[in-house]
């Protein structure tokens, strides 16, 4: 079931961070998952372009080193707060993007309380520097009065200075995530077990039926698992990355496109995989009486 034991200390491996963007509304979220989406592509790309599946792997050199970051794709904390009413926590790390213009809005406050509650490490991304009316100093202050205090006051919160739409400076925010991971976070997984996670997205595709985007918590989810998602089942017909490559395994932390279930599970219900089809459909089966009940006696509160 969910939440197994890992097993052995020994038996765990460094994994990805994994990543929401969180902010006020116009400071640049989206701009900002597509520049690092666009400038730090993992894989060489099928079609040349990358598709949008909910979530992406992108990779960065820190002190010699590859290193993996995952970006949830969906901006905003709508995404974030959903999933954890679901009792899901996919993030390890916040990006929270203030507009160096605007400073910190409502929004940036909700967001930065989310994380909070969470206890999810912030990365503040000063974005949109390069505006003329740009006051970054002003922003470290600001939230400097929010408890979020800079490390160049003294404070353990990296802000690093960005433009998305000019592409300055990404490099250096993938940086501070990975430090900020090494430094707060003790992110490992044992990659020798059956997968679990969470669905990130998940929509009915006219040619290719039920089509999931998973995030692998832990453990490697196998092309032919037989896996119960929410109230879907099915054995993996085939995985898709970002980039419409096919994948064989997915590891830890990697996002993936599931193919090959019998429905449409919803963002932040998990998945498991079990031992063959007919446990897979028995578990969904139960899943799913259980959330008619649910919903029945909530019909009738
Ligand atoms: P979101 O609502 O936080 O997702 O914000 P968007 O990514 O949609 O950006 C809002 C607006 O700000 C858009 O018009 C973007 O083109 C613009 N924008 C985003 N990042 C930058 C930046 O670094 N510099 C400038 N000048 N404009 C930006």
């Amino acid at each position: 079931e969910f939440g197994e034991d890992e097993g052995d200390e020994s038996d765990l491996v460094v994994r990805p961070p994994v990543v929401t963007v969180m902010g006020h509304v116009d400071h640049g979220k989206t701009k900002l998952l597509d520049a690092l989406r666009k400038a730090n592509v993992v894989a060489k790309e099928a079609g040349g372009i990358t598709q949008h599946i909910g979530a992406y792997q992108v990779q960065t050199e820190v002190d010699g080193e590859d290193r993996r970051i995952t970006f949830i794709d969906t901006p905003g904390h709508e995404a974030f707060t959903a999933m954890r009413a679901r009792g899901a926590q996919a993030t390890d790390i916040a990006i929270l993007v203030v507009a160096a213009d605007d400073g910190v809005m409502p929004q940036t406050i909700e967001a930065l309380n989310h994380a909070k509650a969470a206890n999810v490490p912030i990365v503040v991304a000063v974005n949109k520097i390069d505006k003329p009316d740009a006051d970054p100093t002003k922003v470290r202050g600001q939230l400097t009065e929010y408890g979020l205090i800079p490390e160049e006051y003294g404070g353990d919160a990296m802000f690093v200075d960005v433009s998305a739409k000019s592409e300055l400076n990404l490099d250096k925010l993938l940086e501070a995530v990975v430090l900020t991971a090494d430094a707060s976070l003790d992110l490992r997984a044992n990659p020798d077990q059956d997968a679990q996670g969470l669905v990130v997205e998940a929509h009915l595709d006219r040619g290719r039926g039920p089509v999931a985007t998973v995030l692998v918590q832990r453990g490697t989810l196998h092309v032919g698992d037989s896996i119960v998602a929410g109230p879907a089942h099915g054995r993996v017909r085939a995985m898709l990355d970002e980039h419409g490559n096919e994948l064989s395994v997915a590891d830890p932390s990697r996002p993936a496109m599931v193919l090959g279930l019998s429905a449409v599970p919803g963002a932040g219900q998990n998945f498991i995989v079990v031992d063959d089809d007919r446990m897979a459909r028995q578990i969904a089966e139960k899943r799913e009486a259980r959330e008619r009940a649910a919903m029945q006696a909530k019909r009738r509160v």
